[in-house]
């Protein structure tokens, strides 16, 4: 299959060629048709298999298919990742994805960094919001955003989220997600942990492996 094949938005296509991605790596292959048909995904695969775009263009397509987001409201897409230099890695490549697309906005929030600058573009409204755990409930328990918008979620390398105790934290964000949500998991490692958490929280899920 090619990105051709796909029915991306013509903007995404153009930020794909602009990047010079000219075929599907594998897991690209696999996962974003899944992704784009609007399938729960468990996915195994590593860095450097080109996981982070099989779920951000699917991302990206997802919230343009959604009304608008206005100054306050909270997120559509929510990505959850370990740490702050994978949360930054991602947040690069959504932004590299929706960069022809106007006034896509996207925040990174992470642990380390400025709470009032998070907080200040959270409330401006956003359709994206890259962020490790911990970070992120605390600023939807402030009220500096919220999940009640969020139909899209991505767990990236979720065993070693699972690995830095982040498991108390991902399961307050999905059991606090409005009813109708899509879920995709990455994982490098398939431990029972990952397999649990899938039961729990994903739907029917397709899998998928590289
Ligand atoms: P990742 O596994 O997401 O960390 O991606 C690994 C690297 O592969 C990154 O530098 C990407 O820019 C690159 N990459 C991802 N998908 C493609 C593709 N379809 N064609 C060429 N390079 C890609």
């Amino acid at each position: 299959e090619s990105f051709t094949d796909m029915c991306l938005h013509s903007c995404i296509m153009k930020d794909i060629a602009f990047h010079e991605y000219s075929t599907p790596t594998s897991i690209q292959a696999q996962a974003m048709p899944v992704a784009l048909s609007g399938k729960d995904l468990l996915a195994c695969a590593e860095t450097g298999s080109g996981k982070t775009a099989a779920f951000a263009i699917p991302m990206i397509q997802h919230c343009l298919a959604q009304p608008p987001i206005c100054r306050g409201d909270g997120p559509l897409a929510l990505v959850l990742a370990p740490t702050r230099e994978l949360a930054q890695q991602i947040e690069k490549e959504v932004k590299a994805f929706s960069r022809s697309l106007e006034s896509f906005r996207t925040a990174i929030v992470v642990g380390g960094t400025n709470i009032a600058e998070q907080r200040s573009e959270l409330r401006a409204g956003v359709n994206i919001v890259v962020a490790t755990p911990g970070r992120f409930i605390d600023h939807v328990q402030q009220r500096n955003t919220s999940l009640s918008r969020v139909s899209f979620v991505v767990l990236d390398e979720a065993d070693r989220m699972l690995d830095m105790g982040f498991e108390p934290q991902i399961k307050e964000v999905m059991r606090n997600l409005p009813e109708k949500y899509q879920t995709l998991l990455f994982s490098a490692t398939m431990p029972v942990e990952i397999e649990e958490l899938a039961q729990e929280y994903l739907t029917n899920p397709v899998q998928v492996k590289v």
